[in-house]
């Protein structure tokens, strides 16, 4: 049972970025620390910064810092994730509510199996509302998952309990990630 997280990706989900970079960029804004090479690769400690750049609500007073023993990963820290294939991962929750078709705003009800067959075999999904056929990667998830190849996760928030204020996007768009816009949404594995 984990807490879930947040995570900070480009817009495009065929996006994909150099992670060394990410890390330099986000070490420099005081959001990772040092690096937790126990805990996972591209694992990184909460920054002193980190909660000027992601405002916490709700009960981020009882935020933990520090793994309570090994294979503990439901601490606040950071990771950067890369998945090299060449097509985005998709990442849902048990809580994930139905994605909303972008032509017609309709929600697609029966969107775990469509998504399988898509990710599966690329077939497009029909909306049932108005019958365009759609890729997975162009429903609007509205923050409930996604899909992404480059991520930027921060371990042990709530769903909705954080939000990455604008300027932080910003920078990840700005300073040379080469992705174009960053979004984010909330992932409970
Ligand atoms: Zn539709």
């Amino acid at each position: 049972m984990t807490t879930g997280r947040l995570i900070l990706t480009p817009d495009d989900p065929y996006s994909l970025f150099e992670p060394e970079g990410v890390a330099v960029l986000l070490l420099e804004m005081g959001i990772v620390g040092e690096p937790l090479r126990e805990v996972a690769d591209n694992a990184f400690a909460a920054g002193e910064d980190l909660m000027r750049w992601i405002s916490f609500t709700g009960c981020s007073p009882f935020l933990r810092f520090e793994p309570s023993g090994l294979g503990d990963e439901d601490f606040c820290h950071v990771r950067i994730t890369v998945n090299r294939g060449n097509a985005p991962v998709f990442h849902a929750s048990n809580n994930t509510k139905p994605p909303l078709c972008p032509y017609c705003r309709g929600a697609v009800r029966e969107w775990r199996s469509l998504v399988e067959g898509w990710v599966a075999h690329g077939a497009p999904l029909r909306c049932e509302c108005c019958g365009n056929g759609i890729a997975a990667t162009e429903l609007n998830w509205r923050r409930y998952g996604g899909f992404a190849r480059g991520l930027v996760e921060i371990f042990s928030v709530f769903p909705g309990e954080a939000v990455p204020v604008p300027a932080l996007l910003e920078r990840l768009t700005q300073t040379g990630t080469g992705t174009g816009p960053w979004r984010y949404f909330y992932w409970k594995p």
